[in-house]
């Protein structure tokens, strides 16, 4: 039921205070066929309904705060509300953006101690709070790979090369960065073929973009020789961290020669997503790209904050103002609460948890890549598929039994892939639902399809046309 048909007029949810400012006369502040004739009709109803009205949207749709949410590449983990706490101080949410420096110091403190402690996470030297997502992240990494070959005149690097494995966002900030892609092939095995990335480096090489672990959930081991290429030709090697959480406290971008590495805020360090936001993609970056960050930039003089706001070199700025305030005071407290040693427990759970479920699906679904997973593994439904049933029957299915599904047909790579994610937030009996869900699915696609592909009966609606629902989006009633 619409909210505007519970309408009675001369309810009301809501107190407001005694103005206390002279009232404007409309008339001369907007031209009078502007000005409304009638008032707006707008629903009256009582705080209790209008609760009421709110809960029951949020129950249409999944959400974490009902169960696992294994979106594979997304880290739907649980979010504290102790950050949502912090987050609502009036200190922070009643400052004004343009206030001076001197009576923003706990702002300037909060920004700049998280960006302190994001450098010493992944190992680097310069930091910016400014991207607001890790796709943004993406293009401030680029735009300072530009500025850094440009810097030196060095403008035959027109190329950068991305793995097939990537995540589309990749390539997509290149080309908008004004490079063109080269793709490196992936190996039997998932991991870049050495191969075939020695034969793409040359001069015209402005840099490698790789995310490790990469999007099928395996450490690229040969990092480290990925590094020495790259260096070698003079570009420039550029980390997708969105996933940091199987890295946190155990390994460093920067010891693995990485020159830039996003972060996703919003993923790693728990801050409610999806939907298109709200995010924060800081980036770290070495010694050779700490001229070209962007600005504004948090400094710390004495005991004293302030704001950068432009450098000789620096790209410009990303976002107006300084980023996304709020996450980053929810990705602060977040650190703050967990401390380094509850920061590395977080990655050796996210890593536990799904070998776990990798292990106890191991007998229905068909891996690609057998070996131990990171905080993620990709399998695949060709088995099911064998009997009619794909990889979105299976996810719709999910549905059913009360639970999300995994992120489906990505890597690429994969034929019917699913990529699994379940976080270092669930329990033991959490994770086992799940597979056992998963395995039960599997045996339903052998014995009885029809249930699979019909799915989901039990959701709000039915399979909608998801090609027809991106492309004429209507998201009113
Ligand atoms: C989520 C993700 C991104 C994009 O991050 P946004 O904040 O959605 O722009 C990029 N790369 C990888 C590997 C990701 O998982």
């Amino acid at each position: 039921m619409l909210i505007i048909e519970k309408s009675k007029s001369g309810r009301k949810g809501y107190t407001l205070p005694q103005i206390d400012v002279p009232t404007a006369d409309m008339s001369e502040l907007l031209p009078n066929n502007m000005i409304r004739k009638d008032a707006a009709k707008l629903p009256e109803v009582s705080e209790n309904e209008i609760s009421r009205h709110y809960i029951k949207l949020s129950q249409l749709n999944y959400n974490i705060e009902s169960g696992l949410y294994p979106l594979g590449s997304c880290t739907m983990k649980y979010n504290p509300k102790v950050n949502e706490k912090l987050a609502a101080l009036p200190g922070f949410t009643e400052l004004h953006p343009c206030s001076q420096d001197e009576y923003s110091q706990g702002a300037l403190q909060m920004m700049y101690e998280l960006g302190e402690a994001l450098k010493e996470i992944t190992g680097l030297q310069g930091v910016s709070l400014q991207p607001s997502a890790g796709s943004q992240g993406e293009l401030a990494g680029i735009l300072m790979f530009r500025a850094y070959h440009k810097d030196r005149n060095d403008d035959k690097r027109t190329v950068i090369l991305i793995p097939d494995s990537a995540h589309g966002t990749n390539p997509a900030s290149a080309a908008i960065g004004g490079f063109s892609i080269v793709s490196v092939k992936s190996r039997e095995d998932g991991r870049i073929d050495i191969d075939d990335l020695r034969s793409k480096a040359d001069d015209t090489v402005a840099g490698m973009m790789i995310t490790n672990p990469s999007t099928i959930g395996i450490f690229e081991k040969e990092i480290e020789e990925i590094e020495r290429i790259i260096h070698g030709c003079g570009g420039l090697l550029y980390m997708d961290g969105a996933n940091l959480n199987a890295l946190l406290g155990i390994v460093r971008p920067g010891d693995m020669g990485f020159d830039c590495v996003h972060m996703n805020l919003h993923k790693t360090f728990s801050t409610p997503h999806g939907g298109g936001g709200p995010g924060a993609g800081p980036v770290c970056v070495s010694d050779k790209l700490v001229p070209f960050l962007p600005t504004p930039q948090v400094i710390k003089e004495g005991d004293k904050y302030s704001l950068l706001r432009d450098t000789e070199k620096s790209i410009g700025s990303m976002h107006s103002f300084y980023g996304n305030f709020g996450v980053l005071i929810r990705a602060y407290t977040y650190i703050r609460m967990l401390g380094s040693l509850g920061i590395r427990q977080v990655s050796e759970n996210a890593i536990i948890n799904a070998n776990y479920i990798m292990k106890l699906m191991e007998n229905e679904y068909e891996y690609p890549y057998k070996e131990f997973c990171m905080h993620e593994f990709v399998c695949s439904a060709d088995r099911q598929k064998q009997h009619g049933v794909s990889a979105k029957d299976i996810a719709k299915r999910l549905l059913d039994y009360g639970l999300h599904a995994p992120t489906i047909y990505f890597p690429l790579i994969v034929r019917e892939a699913m990529l699994i994610e379940p976080t270092e937030t669930e329990t033991k009996e959490s994770l086992e639902n799940f597979a056992n869900v998963m395995n039960k699915i599997a045996e339903e696609a052998r014995t009885n399809k029809d249930v699979v592909l019909n799915a989901p009966t039990t959701a709000a609606v039915k399979r909608l046309d998801d090609a027809l629902a991106s492309r004429k989006l209507n998201i009113r009633w």
